[in-house]
């Protein structure tokens, strides 16, 4: 699986100076919280750091330490030495950011996906860790690498978030004892950072909810629940993006429901299909894998070509396949 040990990036990151970190599209917590805490230990070891995002920062996470590091990638390529892909499945994922760094002569990926075919030159992928933050603050605990406050804010968000607040089934105590760690280290107020995280939400974003509850299907004895936006939905009530993040939880918590699908109409005549499993043994991360995605076990994605209607339709029936090797 992985193939690169700590020490080995540990040299890599010391032996070279130009770097550009960069995350997936439409990043999530994890993905940013991850990219700035990297950034911030590089750059206290007098390192040259660009961190880019195909979507720059998010309003949501622009409370994070440090947040005005994260920008979109300029239009022309920069010279770096070293690529860093952090928590992105599949190269493409890094979307417009790939181009900024043609010159890389390294590229290291770090990423918890088990979908990811190890791209790159140093790689570790750990599907074991709940989020690549885990993994960066192993990194830098290994190598003796810069943690103050502002690196631990940003780690413990990213963890905080890939765990759903640490709920989900990768969460060990290993992770509570980075958790304990990063409080410990940065004197982080965890009251106040749940708040930025999880009760700053715009009012938009409950009227999401609400027109999505409208559209609420159930399927194959109430054992999946779906719903779906479109983008005339999303025009009408001014949504950005990053709103929809975390409403398929409500799906996902319905007592029975095993698979919560959530369709997104995009506007390049995809849908993006984003889904969560309750039971092992229905792997969403293989049903996406199907249509071109990936992800985890119990949490995937993927971007389908056709109408919203065809594409329900088409991810449905997996679906149903999948349930049905189940019992
Ligand atoms: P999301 O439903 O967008 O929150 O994504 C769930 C998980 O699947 C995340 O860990 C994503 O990084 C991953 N994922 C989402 N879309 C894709 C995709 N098109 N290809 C690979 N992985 C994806
Ligand atoms: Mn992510
Ligand atoms: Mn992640």
């Amino acid at each position: 699986m992985s193939n690169t040990t700590f020490d080995e990036i540990g040299r890599a990151l010391r032996g070279h100076q130009r770097f550009a970190i960069l995350g997936h599209v439409r990043p999530d917590g994890d993905a940013l919280g991850s990219q700035l805490a990297l950034a911030l230990s590089l750059q206290q070891l007098g390192k040259d750091v660009r961190v880019w995002n195909e979507d720059g920062m998010l309003e949501k996470y622009s409370f994070l330490p440090r947040a005005e590091l994260l920008t979109k990638p300029p239009s022309a390529a920069e010279d770096v030495d070293v690529a860093i892909a952090l928590d992105t499945a599949i190269q493409n994922r890094l979307g417009n950011t790939l181009a900024a760094v043609r010159s890389a002569k390294i590229w290291i990926n770090i990423d918890h996906h088990r979908s990811n075919p190890c791209y790159g030159d140093l790689v570790i992928v750990d599907s074991t860790a709940p989020a690549t933050g885990e993994i960066i603050f192993n990194l830098i605990k290994s190598q003796g690498l810069p943690l103050d406050h502002d690196i631990a804010e940003n780690l413990y968000a990213a963890i905080s978030t890939d765990t759903g607040s640490f709920q989900y089934p990768k969460t060990s105590a290993r992770t509570f004892d980075t958790a304990a760690e990063l409080v410990r280290v940065g004197s982080l107020d965890v009251g106040q950072i749940s708040q930025q995280l999880y009760e700053n939400y715009p009012r938009r974003r409950l009227e999401l909810l609400r027109e999505l509850l409208r559209t609420t299907r159930f399927d194959f004895g109430e054992r999946t629940a779906s719903f779906s936006l479109t983008l005339k939905t999303a025009a009408n009530l001014h949504v950005l993006p990053e709103d929809n993040e975390g409403l398929i939880d409500h799906l996902r918590a319905i007592r029975g429901v095993i698979v919560a699908v959530f369709f997104e109409e995009l506007a390049d005549g995809k849908v993006r299909v984003s889904m969560r499993s309750k039971d092992e043994a229905v792997d969403v991360c293989a049903i996406c894998q199907k249509f071109g995605g990936g992800g985890h076990t119990l949490a995937a994605g993927a971007r389908v070509r056709g109408s919203l209607a065809d594409v329900e339709k088409k991810v449905l029936e997996q679906i149903r396949e999948a349930l049905k090797h189940r019992s």
